[in-house]
């Protein structure tokens, strides 16, 4: 699949959904029922939804992990619970880090 070979195009005669611009050709077959966008609108579209999603997760430096003030005791063994690194929802139980670890452990042996 990662040959490069020429991509098919199929001759169509529509305009970009978002700005109107004239497509004369795409890379797949047009269904009829979906709005096509021209390939600039196509580019921002995949762009903008790569950079939105997770606010940059994947480049630049790792941001410290966001601890959560918390209340609670482990379900496991009792032990105060006062930082989490997630905001807990309520209805799970929560577990002490000595007892994250050992669940985790028990998972992967
Ligand atoms: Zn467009
Ligand atoms: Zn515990």
């Amino acid at each position: 699949m990662a040959f490069g070979t020429d991509r098919q195009m199929y001759d169509v005669d529509l305009t970009c959904a978002k700005c109107g611009a004239h497509i004369s050709q795409l890379p797949f077959q047009p269904s009829g029922d979906r709005p096509v966008y021209c390939s600039d609108c196509n580019r921002a579209f995949r762009q903008s939804r790569m950079g939105g999603q997770g606010g940059g997760f994947s480049r630049g430096p790792r941001a410290p992990r966001q601890m959560y003030s918390v209340n609670l005791t482990c379900a496991s063994c009792g032990t105060a619970i006062t930082e989490l690194p997630f905001q807990p929802s309520g209805d799970k139980p929560v577990y002490c880090r000595s007892c994250l670890q050992a669940r985790r452990n028990s998972m992967a042996a």
